[in-house]
């Protein structure tokens, strides 16, 4: 017979985007990003712990969308994220997300949560937490190309973690621009409003590329990236989406996130498979040295890993906790007894 076992209901962690909102106003964003680029740092640091695999892309004429999943061996994550560079025409995101948590010996969700907001934040504490690696100690002024959802949290990130205080700003929209002018008024950016792009690389020390284009675009082309110079390329992160002229990777020092995902979908799509590249983690350890002299030009061909969102995923189970930042969802079945899914659902009844 079987037993009846107390009720042990598996709610799970849910953090909306109103709840989310309300966690980066209770940290403050920048503290936030500080936090997630220690957190992505670490788990950088532990990379070959990690199970690794590319995200899984559904491809269609107007956009893509992926799974990423990774786990630890103790803990599970994945991100549902689409890229979509048609449907702000229509009202809507570029990309958006959500994420879960799961524990491994029980195969059980600890947390689930919007990851539009989370994937802007973790995209951008790992292009500082680059930087912090790759670009000049003493860079000051970054231009930020493309100034989209992404723009703001790239330069409030590059600010927090690698000291920037002046961003140039281009964007073929004047509206994005002016968007972004005003949303970082008052944050201890100076803020230029450039013509061009050419006018915005001029005298930075990083360029970040962060467009939208379903093309193999040429935002930079090699003469407007001079010596000394560190390229925070966000934007060519699909098949046939780009975003630099293949000469300025050829006088680069490229680095990667996991290189058989960026072979397929980041600038280096463009070049022949073997051509080289060194894994940023990588750096990180220790293994590889990032910038050598003042000279030479590193770019970060950044396209998103899922290890950076399982890190994101666990900064955010950790800081909800004690507080009233979730809700808890009722999304596991879960019976008394624990073969009595069928007799749970006739009670119901
Ligand atoms: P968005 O659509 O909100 O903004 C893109 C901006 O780029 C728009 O304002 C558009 O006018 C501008 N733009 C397009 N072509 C341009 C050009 N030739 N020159 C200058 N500006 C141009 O998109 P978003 O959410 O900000 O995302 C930006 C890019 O970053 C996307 O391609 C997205 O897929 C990518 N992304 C990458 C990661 C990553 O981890 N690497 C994460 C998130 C998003």
């Amino acid at each position: 017979m079987l037993a009846i076992l107390p009720s042990q209901k598996a709610m799970v962690p849910f953090v909306s985007v109103e709840n989310m909102m309300r966690l980066v106003h209770h940290i403050g964003i920048e503290v936030m990003l500080r936090e997630l680029a220690d957190a992505i740092e670490q788990d950088f640091q532990r990379w070959e712990s990690f199970d690794k695999k590319a995200r899984v892309a559904s491809h269609s004429e107007d956009g893509v969308i992926e799974l990423m999943p990774t786990s630890d061996g103790q803990v599970y994550s994945f991100k549902y994220v689409n890229g979509h560079p048609g449907n702000t025409q229509s009202g809507l995101q570029t990309v958006t997300a959500f994420g879960l948590l799961a524990d491994v010996a029980t195969g059980y969700p600890v947390l689930l949560t919007e990851m539009t907001l989370l994937t802007a934040l973790r995209t951008a504490a790992t292009s500082a937490m680059a930087a912090r690696h790759l670009a000049p100690k003493d860079a000051r002024t970054m231009a930020v190309i493309g100034n989209g959802a992404q723009a703001e949290f790239q330069a409030l990130a590059m600010k927090a973690v690698c000291g920037i205080d002046t961003i140039r700003l281009y964007d073929i929209d004047p509206d994005a621009t002016e968007k972004m002018r005003r949303n970082l008024r008052g944050r201890g950016l100076q803020i230029i409003p450039c013509a061009s792009a050419e006018e915005a690389v001029a005298g930075c020390q990083i360029i970040t590329t962060c467009t939208a284009d379903k093309q193999f675009a040429t935002i930079l082309t090699d003469n407007m990236v001079g010596p000394g110079v560190h390229i925070n390329a966000i934007g060519g992160d699909c098949p046939g989406k780009t975003e630099l002229h293949r000469d300025i990777l050829l006088r680069s020092d490229v680095f990667v996130e996991y290189p058989p995902q960026t072979r397929i979908e980041g600038e280096i799509q463009q070049m022949a498979p073997d051509f080289p590249v060194t894994e940023f983690w990588r750096v990180v350890t220790g293994d590889a040295v990032g910038r050598r002299d003042d000279r030479q030009i590193t770019l970060f061909d950044s396209v998103g890993f899922a290890i950076e969102d399982f890190s994101a995923l666990r900064y955010v189970r950790d800081r909800i906790k004690g507080t009233d930042f979730c809700i808890e969802l009722d999304m596991i079945a879960d019976p008394d007894e624990p073969r009595d899914l069928f007799g749970m659902l006739l009670r119901a009844g």
